[in-house]
């Protein structure tokens, strides 16, 4: 979602004439587009911030702006403790962000985070990273909260994209020489809610699906308590729908999925791939995993290693737990020890790893379609 937000702002500073240049050293303006589901993310900001702290004594007309998730989240720490800010712009005010730059009292701190509905923008110059492989948002925010994370509280409540506006990018893209879109939502299942005109994910997949010369069509990120049959099914029949999904399972000990407020079971999740297996055999499936969670123990440890021999998922991001006020779980107390933390997380990767391992050579000698 960064990514995309990324494109999007350099596509609007672009109408307005400035260029992206290859080194620091050389641009008259630096932002950074922040992340805050962890606390490294974070802290690498505040370290380049610190970095540059010199370099805007000597030049103050140089512009330093903090956008997106930690911008939301520390908007007065950055207004007091990094003098050499000149913007902090949060991810609903993205579009605010040239008008802003454009105002020339560089002595003036500038913050624009209303954490509302993100309007939507039609934006000439769309700037994309790649040629053939594109991020298009359906829809901003969540409305889950579960216990740990950050999203809710500084992307805001969940929002759809008519499927109009989608379906009308996407054919833009095509026309540019696109082959392949990645559809983005926090929870891609819950798209359509909220809009006048009623529509499912199922059937935005649909739309999509027809899009003359578009070739290939992913998404991210699915909710287990709302991936059903009707997506399995989308994903089985629509032919340019790839044979993948992300389905984050955080933790196989029930104990914490409880605490994690993601509302099912490990045995819940483990009935929906079997369906979705029955139905797309040669699915690919990954995942998300944070150990370390406050109260797990060492047997709600071994039932997240359970899982991951069991499901055998195609690959899988794994994180140790860091809190992220004001999430639910930073009352918690973070009671499992750094190095537990470390060594759990270093033996899942391990177990990662193998699985992969394994899962890649029984690929071998196989035919696979390629999009190069
Ligand atoms: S579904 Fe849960 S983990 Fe995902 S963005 Fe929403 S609150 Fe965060």
């Amino acid at each position: 979602m960064n990514n995309r937000d990324s494109e999007l702002i350099g596509g609007m500073l672009a109408e307005k004439g400035y260029e992206i240049v290859e080194e620091e050293k050389d641009a008259d303006v630096i932002l950074f587009n922040t992340c805050s589901v962890r606390q490294h993310a974070e802290d690498r900001v505040t370290g380049n911030l610190r970095k540059l702290a010199a370099r805007k004594k000597k030049d103050p007309d140089l512009r330093i702006g903090v956008l997106g998730c930690m911008a939301q989240r520390h908007q007065d720490l950055l207004l007091k403790e990094f003098p050499q800010v000149d913007i902090v712009v949060g991810p609903s005010n993205i579009y605010d962000i040239p008008d802003l730059l454009a105002k020339t009292d560089t002595t003036e701190k500038l913050l624009a985070v209303n954490n509302k509905k993100r309007p939507g923008k039609k934006i000439e110059a769309d700037q994309r990273s790649g040629v053939f492989s594109a991020f298009v948002n359906i829809m901003y925010g969540c409305n889950n909260f579960c216990s740990y994370c950050i999203v809710p509280h500084v992307r805001g409540r969940e929002v759809s994209r008519p499927k109009k506006n989608i379906l009308n990018e996407i054919k833009g893209l095509v026309d540019r020489g696109f082959k392949e879109v990645t559809l983005l939502g926090q929870n891609v299942n819950s798209y359509g809610k909220g809009l006048t005109n009623k529509i499912t994910f199922q059937e935005l997949l649909e739309a999509v699906n027809d899009i003359e010369g578009l070739r290939r069509i992913r998404f991210t990120t699915s909710h287990p308590k709302d991936a059903r049959k009707g997506l399995f099914r989308a994903i089985k029949e629509l032919p340019k729908v790839c044979e993948h999904l992300h389905l984050p399972l955080q933790s196989g000990s029930d104990k914490i999925l409880d605490l994690m407020n993601r509302k099912y079971k490990y045995e819940d999740y483990k009935e929906k791939i079997a369906l979705l297996r029955e139905m797309v055999p040669d699915v690919g499936l990954s995942t998300d995993i944070i150990i370390g969670f406050p109260s797990e123990k060492e047997r709600d440890f071994e039932a997240t290693e359970r899982a991951m021999e069991e499901i055998a998922w195609n690959s899988a991001f794994i994180f140790k737990y860091s809190p992220r006020p004001p999430a639910v779980s930073s009352f918690l107390k973070d009671d499992v020890p750094e190095e537990v933390k470390k060594e759990r997380n270093t033996g899942l990767l391990n177990l990662q790893k193998r699985i992969s391992l394994a899962k890649n050579k029984t690929m071998i000698g196989s035919e696979q379609e390629v999009l190069v």
